[in-house]
């Protein structure tokens, strides 16, 4: 076997509204169980990606944090890169770096524990209606096809059990998959799993996510089927999609603690609904109407185990008074990385002035802006 592999370098362009994965490969030669720091830094064409101009195009690439290739095989990897300009400082659209930023600042001392539920919706190459629909008009209306079985009411099952196996074998704290509400749409969920030797840290959770995101779109090209985490694929009466965000600290998950701290961390995000909307996805309106599982925009609601809230309660944490909560109203298309820093910002009371990353584009931005 020759000592010289591929990894495959992820990471995110600049595109507006909505920023996408890219990623290019490269030889490496890092044997078995390499160090971060084993990856070298690499550049990438910006011009290309909505991220410089094309008379100074170079953007660089810093790895920081890598996983088992399932694709092609042991001894390849994935690797998750920040954007960094040609003098090292972060890329205005480097949202990891606005994380490690708020962790810095203090958040990290709470111990933000994060999972991430992923929905996703299923097209067949070149149809413009989800897996499953018809070519005119509409399947039955939603009922069955949560978790449902059957050929009737699953679709695209073999892309996510086969994304389900790549993430396993990946190492990615995978946690689950479900078939969801409407047909053609999908769940799966990263996140802590009841092992606390596993790290369920911001930037493992959020990197994690990211990559699983990739790994989606890129098992779903062997089908001949492309994955879309839109936030609301089809207009009208079927659900949209979301991006749940599970939330936990030190003190949310102390027995004594628990219900205290809960309720401070739910109180201190009533106050900044507005904020937190801004980096939630965009199109975030067209999914969260009050309708299909969502509280409306413009309302921030607390329950338990009421999933037409924005802040939900599990019924088992509400019953032992300490643990975690969901934050329902993220979208499936928003940054894990600006969520995170978000919620990590809100619940630790950080200044304001922290989160340069209020929106995006953000504001100020030179590239994303210009580009059209
Ligand atoms: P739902 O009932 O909303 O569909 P899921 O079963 O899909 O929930 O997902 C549960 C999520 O909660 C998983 O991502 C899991 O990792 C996460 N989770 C469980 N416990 C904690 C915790 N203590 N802190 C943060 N996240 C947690
Ligand atoms: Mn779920
Ligand atoms: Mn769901
Ligand atoms: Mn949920």
């Amino acid at each position: 076997m020759s000592k010289f592999t591929l990894a495959e370098y992820l990471w995110l362009d600049g595109a507006v509204p909505t920023r996408f994965l890219r990623s290019k490969a490269r030889v490496i030669n890092a044997g078995k169980n390499p160090k971060i720091e084993d990856f070298p830094e690499w550049s990438f064409d910006g011009s290309s990606t909505l991220q410089a101009h094309g008379n100074d195009s170079d953007c660089l690439l810093q790895p920081v944090a890598y996983v088992t290739d399932p694709i092609r095989g042991e001894g390849n990897f994935i690797v998750m890169c920040e954007v960094n300009n040609p003098d090292g400082t972060p890329h205005e659209s480097n949202s990891r770096a606005q994380l490690r930023d708020v962790l810095a600042a203090g958040a990290d001392k709470h111990e933000p524990w994060f999972g991430f539920e992923q929905e996703y919706t299923l097209f067949s190459k070149g149809r413009r209606t989800p897996l499953g629909w018809p070519d005119h008009g509409f399947p039955a209306p939603q009922g069955p096809y949560y978790c449902g079985v059957g050929a009737d009411e699953a679709f695209g099952r073999e892309v996510a059990e086969a994304h389900a196996e790549a993430c396993i074998e990946a190492g990615i704290m995978y946690y689950g998959l479900n078939a969801e509400v409407m047909p053609g749409q999908w769940e799966f969920q990263i996140g802590f799993r009841g092992d606390t030797s596993e790290n369920s840290g911001a930037l493992a959770m959020t990197d994690q996510t990211w990559i699983a995101r990739w790994l989606l779109y890129r098992i779903a090209e062997e089908f001949e089927i492309s994955a879309t985490l839109d936030n609301k694929p089809v207009k009208g009466d079927w659900n949209g999609a979301g991006m749940h965000t599970n939330f936990s600290t030190k003190d949310t998950r102390d027995k004594a603690k628990g219900k205290a701290a809960i309720d401070a961390a739910v109180k201190a995000l009533g106050n900044k609904h507005a904020e937190h909307i801004a980096v939630y996805g965009a199109g975030l309106g067209e999914r969260l109407t009050g309708d299909h599982e969502t509280c409306a925009i413009g309302t921030f609601k607390v329950g338990n185990a009421d999933r037409g809230c924005s802040i939900r309660i599990p019924a088992p944490v509400a019953a032992k008074g300490y643990g975690y909560f969901e934050d329902r109203r993220p979208g499936a298309n928003a940054d894990p990385y600006l969520v995170a820093a978000r919620l990590c910002a809100t619940v630790a009371g950080l200044d304001e002035a922290i989160m340069k990353f209020n929106s995006w584009p953000r504001k100020n931005a030179k590239f994303a802006i210009a580009a059209e």
